[in-house]
């Protein structure tokens, strides 16, 4: 059996816990499969869009 390894989704604390002994938040683990440095420039990229068109995407077209 592999150890597994998860970090605190509040204050990233590593842990072998569910529960982060540090501040109680809830763990998980620290590179989902799905997870990759362009989702974040992408949620930072919709992000951006909805500030400055709002969230029904006026530009959709674009
Ligand atoms: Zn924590």
């Amino acid at each position: 059996m592999r150890t597994v390894i998860r970090v605190c989704r509040s204050c990233r604390r590593y842990s072998m816990r569910l529960k982060c002994p540090e501040c109680g938040s809830d763990t998980r683990h620290p590179a989902p499969p799905r997870y990759s440095p362009e989702d974040r420039y992408g949620e930072y990229r919709r992000k951006s869009i909805i500030e400055e068109y709002g969230e029904n995407g006026k530009h959709s077209d674009l």
